[in-house]
Parts: structure tokens; sequence; C-alpha cells
């Protein structure tokens, strides 16, 4: 009989399995993915970046390179931080993950041991809980508005908790609720967080993909402590299956997170990191954020006119400036998992919030996701939703 860790017991990958087997049936109108656009992907592009490497320096891009990542990349991540993020940083700070889900792997292991406190929003984004968990913490939910984290309620959560020891926040267009932080509670935020001297994951995958209003201050753009841990990605702005991220943080704590890739993988995927590289200097990145930017706003605005059309005044819904998803919250009576069984019948899925609380009891909500389809697939699969969610009212 072979014999597990008990951490797997923790592990709860039976939704996102769900998940996957539902955007697999292609007779399915799938709100539930959270998958970029694959019709936006520079594959022509990135195919020309990967013949010229191969050409250029093929024994190069077979090689084994270094743990922290190509030099040349870091240095372009660091200089779009300065200009996008208003982050002061240098090529030396970035370490290249696979992903930004690996960063978010590493970040638990370099500060949780067993029983140790994580905060998170409430609700968070399920990958890195199920990243955490393995580390085994104990999650304290940090509630949550339309404006984001509740400063109040961090305040006094840290001030009456003992061990925490990371904070994990996405601030700009959150998963799975696509709120976004003001500019007030992110001062305020790192006001209270150089009271505690706890260490911050800045988790920002979509930060770039903003539709409209002013650019909002990366939270690492105002620490004056060297306590965020900034994680950044190619996935949303160019293609995910290169699986290129990064983490960026000060010297200290990024030769930790160095250490943990080194046994992880010993280094990113040397060829991606030379395509990538390539791509960014035969390319315009800017034009094709913009580009993606445009089709994911309209399909945001066919999603909204039409859950404002259909949708009964119950289901109460956030506007995302950005980002990908937005969040529906149905009277409490309503368990949403339930009732993701019946909108299959009518051929229509989302993606139940219950998962996103780590310490469960919240099972009103659902995810949806607007980024992946047509604008008839859009209005007819909220149509189909709004029957079903009207069906359930009482
Ligand atoms: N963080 C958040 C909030 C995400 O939504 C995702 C992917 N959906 C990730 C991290 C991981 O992205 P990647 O590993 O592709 O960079």
């Amino acid at each position: 009989m072979v014999r597990f860790a008990k951490r797997l017991d923790l592990l709860d990958g039976s939704d996102i399995g769900d998940l996957l087997r539902l955007i697999a049936r292609p007779d399915i109108i799938s709100f539930a993915g959270g998958l970029p656009a694959p019709e936006l992907f520079p594959v022509e592009e990135l195919k020309q970046a990967g013949i010229a490497v191969m050409e250029e320096m093929g024994t190069v891009a077979c090689q084994y390179s270094s743990t922290e990542g190509l030099p040349a990349l870091r240095q372009k991540i660091a200089e779009r931080m300065e200009v996008k993020n208003n982050i002061h940083t240098s090529a030396d700070q970035i370490l290249i993950t696979s992903g930004s889900q690996q960063g978010l792997d590493f970040a638990a292991r370099v500060f949780i041991d067993k029983g140790d406190v994580i905060l998170v929003e409430s609700p968070s984004y399920l990958g890195a809980i199920n990243a955490f968990k393995a580390s085994e913490p104990t999650f304290i939910e940090v509630p949550t508005d339309d404006g984001g984290m509740i400063m109040e309620d961090l305040d006094k959560i840290l001030a009456t908790t003992e061990n925490v020891k990371m904070v994990y926040v996405i601030p700009d267009f959150q998963n799975p609720t696509g709120r976004t932080w003001s500019l007030e509670r992110r001062k305020k935020f790192m006001e209270i967080i150089n009271k505690y001297e706890i260490p911050v994951i800045e988790d920002n995958p979509y930060g770039e993909l903003r539709f409209e209003d002013e650019d909002m201050p990366a939270l690492k753009s105002l620490d004056t402590k060297g306590l965020v841990v900034y994680l950044g990605t190619l996935s949303k702005i160019m293609v995910p299956g290169f699986r290129l991220g990064w983490v960026c943080a000060e010297d200290e704590i990024l030769s930790k997170f160095n250490t943990m890739k080194q046994g992880a993988d010993l280094q990113t995927s040397t060829l991606t990191q030379l395509q990538a590289n390539k791509y960014l200097d035969l390319n315009d990145l800017d034009a094709h954020v913009n580009k993606i930017r445009e089709v994911y706003k309209h399909r945001r605005d066919v999603m909204m006119a039409a859950m404002k059309e259909y949708f009964p005044e119950e289901a109460k819904f956030t506007y995302p400036v950005g980002g990908l998803f937005t969040w529906v919250e149905l009277p409490s009576y309503i368990n949403t998992k339930d009732m993701a069984l019946q909108c299959l019948e009518k051929k229509v899925a989302y993606v139940p919030g219950g998962s996103f609380f780590p310490n469960g009891g919240k099972n009103n909500c659902f995810r949806m996701n607007y980024s992946c389809m047509s604008d008839e697939k859009i209005i007819e699969g909220v149509k189909a939703l709004a029957e079903v969610i009207k069906a359930n009212l009482k």
C-alpha cells in the first residue's frame, strides 16, 4: 500500500478538475475558464522569433542557463516595471520563474512553516490558495468591499493575531472579483504593513489590462521598507504557454526565492526566455497589449450589458475596469455549486465561488470570465444563466 504525505489531504483539486472537464466540452458556453483569448496570441511573430533564436544562437538556446534568468530579459522586465508600474528596480532584483504561479509556490515555501498565518483577501485566487496549502498554513480572510481589502479589518487582525508571516493580495482587477483597490486603500495598506513589518506578496497578472480610468500605483512602488514581493507574468500580455513570470524583491528575500528555484527546476527554459526576449526586440508589445485591451473591454461591455438586461435584481455583480472577471453574488439561500448542475443542463458554466474562500462557508457567489468568447455566445450564455437564477429565487 503506497502511503502519501498528509498535506495532500489539504489539497482539493476537485473544483479545478471539474472545471477543466467542463471547458473541454464543445457544446458548453463556458464562463468558467480564465484563459486569454487564443485568437490574440502573436503566433506568427513568436514563430519568427523562435527561428531567429535557433539560427543565431541554437546551441546557447539548447544549453542550461542561470537560475535567475536571462539578463537581457530581466533588464527589459525591469524597464517595463518602471514605465508601467512606477517601480524603480533593476535586473538584479528580478528572478524569472515558470509563470507567476511558481512565484506563489515559492512564496509559501520561503515564508511559511506549518501553522503560520497567511492573510488573504476574502475571496482570493484559488490557485494561490492551493499552492499555499502545501505549506500547511492557517488562512485568515480579510473582509473586502467594492474598493478592495478593508483596511480597518486588516489593522485589527494584525493587531490581534500572532504569527502572521505573509499577506497575499491582488490589488488590480482581482481574480475572482474583478475589483481594484483605490489609491487611498493602497497608501493605507502600506502604512499598516510598515507598522507591523509583514512581507506582502503583490500578485499582478492583470495590471496592464486596464480598460478605463487612471492607472493605480503598484503597492511595490509605495514600498519604502523592502517588504513587498511583486509577482509579474507574460501570460496575460503575451502568451501563457511559455510559462514566463517573474519575482521582483529586495536582495535578501530574492536570494531565498532563488534557492527555491534551484531546488525546484534549476532555471526557467533557456529557449522560451530567448524566444520571448527576441520577440520583444522585434515587436511592439505595447501595441499588442492595446489590441488585447480593446477586445477584452468590448467583451466586458457586452457581458455587463447582457447581465444588466437579463439578470434579476437580486443578482449583484461587480463592474471590472480591467482584467478578465466579474463576480456575482446571489441571495444567501442559493448554493451556486448545486445551481451549476442546473446550468449544465442549459449548457452554460461558471466557477462556483466557494473554493475562493480558503476557510469555506460562502456558497452564494460565482465567477464569470468574458475574455474568451464571441458576443453572441456571451449574450446567449448570460440569458441561459439568468433563467436558471430566476428559477432559484424564492
Ligand atoms: N495569479 C493570479 C491572480 C492568476 O489569476 C493567475 C492565472 N490565472 C496566476 C497568478 C498564474 O499565472 P501564470 O502562472 O500563468 O503567470
